[in-house]
């Protein structure tokens, strides 16, 4: 049965636009991993998912109801959440704290009566902490507190328990406790669990789908074999990985591998010219990584105010500048044409190209033409960017057709180390 269902929803603190167009079902009785690197909207998700923010666009569904329109204290009596960081200053005794998650059920008079006990009772005996229930929480070790506070959102007696890193300070083996407990309360009592977890190995061990976030977007929903490819890791975290069956669980299990430039080599990279089109942020990593390498790059054309051209602004960077929200002009996509045709490659990355800057697509076709090595990064397809009415699809093919590479970013950097 479905729990959650989120169409299309979006959500902004102010100008910055943290998740975009997410749709995702989560069904009762599943154990959703949330991965993605810091930032990406992880514990936006939740708070979005647990009613406590509300989109700015597209609707959250907890059963047949919309979250927002369920009252708080009903929504407590079915969702538990389990937060990142829990401040309890005042010096609570274990049992306190646990009959804390009672609260949503209490009547009028707020008084824990006898079953309310009992469900207090079975939080602490399902996270083994019954021997420590009249200590402080202040003289619990950091897993012990945390299985309290899990214990305190297990009395709630919730449909589905939400956490956020519940295990990031807490060492291995609290880590394993903490997970294996809830892979029990998922099995054993049905509980639906939504985790966000940094982990990508634990995650893979424990849960039964996986969700992948990038920037705010889906990268990547599924099994974990599904999710955890090498070219999904290297588009959403930059970084090369060998992904292994680990055999006792038949679970892809991932192995780091040492950055490009470290690869058993002090060889200096030979630097190039590297033209990018970026717009809107698509750049930056990327700029920031083969600036880092020391090639010489140059970018645009963009708008001024841009994420990209301020970035380049703080790289350093040469850039081709169009005034604030104006369709890039003639003079500078001739401009930026010529900084092409000097550079020793173009790199068009995952920009979304509208009547403004498509331009710049016409400039990369032009130089490849001219005999320009051409690479296209196109981890996200080319329609879902495309707000030219088909246009930009069309003289991406043609680029494809006439020889541009398409890369992603780590392949990128492995190509320019083997052409020193
Ligand atoms: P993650 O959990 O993946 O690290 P978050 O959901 O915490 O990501 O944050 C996503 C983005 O939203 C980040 O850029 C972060 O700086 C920003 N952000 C998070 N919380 C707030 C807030 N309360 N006000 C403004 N910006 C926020």
């Amino acid at each position: 049965m479905e729990l959650f269902r989120l169409e299309d929803v979006s959500f902004a603190y102010g100008e910055e636009l943290v998740l975009k167009n997410i749709d995702l079902t989560v069904e009762e009785g599943d154990f959703i991993g949330i991965l993605g690197p810091n930032g990406s909207g992880k514990s936006t998700l939740l708070k979005v998912m647990s009613g406590l923010l509300h989109p700015d666009k597209g609707r959250v569904f907890l059963g047949d109801r919309e979250v927002h329109r369920i009252s708080p204290g009903e929504r407590a009596r079915i969702i538990g959440v389990v937060p990142q960081e829990t401040y309890l200053d005042f010096p609570f005794m274990l049992e306190e704290v646990v009959a804390m998650g009672r609260y949503p059920h209490l009547g009028w008079w707020g008084t824990l009566r006898y079953k309310d006990m009992e469900y207090v009772e079975e939080a602490l005996a399902t996270t083994g902490l019954l021997e420590l229930r009249q200590r402080s929480i202040h003289q619990l070790s950091g897993g012990e507190r945390q299985r309290g506070i899990i214990a305190r959102a297990l009395a709630q007696n919730p449909r589905v328990l939400l956490l956020d890193e519940p295990v990031s300070n807490l060492d291995i083996k609290y880590q394993q406790g903490i997970f294996e407990l809830l892979l029990k309360l998922n099995r054993q009592e049905g509980l639906t669990i939504i985790l966000v977890s940094h982990d990508l190995n634990l995650a893979s061990q424990y849960c039964q789908n996986l969700v992948l976030l990038d920037q705010g977007q889906l990268r990547a929903v599924g099994s974990a074999e599904e999710v955890l490819t090498p070219e999904n890791i290297a588009k959403v975290y930059q970084v090369e990985v060998d992904v292994e069956k680990w055999s006792p669980l038949e679970k892809p299990r991932i192995n780091l591998r040492p950055p490009p430039e470290e690869n058993g080599s002090s060889k200096k990279i030979k630097p190039r010219r590297i033209h990018i089109v970026g717009g809107g942020g698509s750049a930056w990593r990327l700029s920031k990584r083969l600036n880092a390498m020391g090639h010489l790059l140059s970018l645009g054309a963009v708008n001024e105010g841009d994420t990209d051209s301020e970035g380049a602004r703080e790289l350093g960077i040469e850039c081709i500048r169009e005034v604030p929200f104006h369709p890039i002009t003639e003079g500078k996509l001739k401009q930026t044409l010529e900084l092409m045709l000097k550079a020793d490659l173009v790199v068009v990355s995952e920009v979304p190209f509208g009547r403004g800057n498509i331009g710049n697509l016409k400039m990369a076709l032009e130089a490849l033409k001219k005999g320009k090595e051409v690479f296209v990064l196109d981890g996200e397809n080319i329609a879902n960017r495309d707000f030219t009415g088909g246009e930009a699809s069309e003289l991406w093919q043609e680029m494809k057709k006439k020889g541009a590479r398409s890369v992603n970013p780590p392949e990128l950097e492995q190509i320019l180390k083997e052409g020193e």
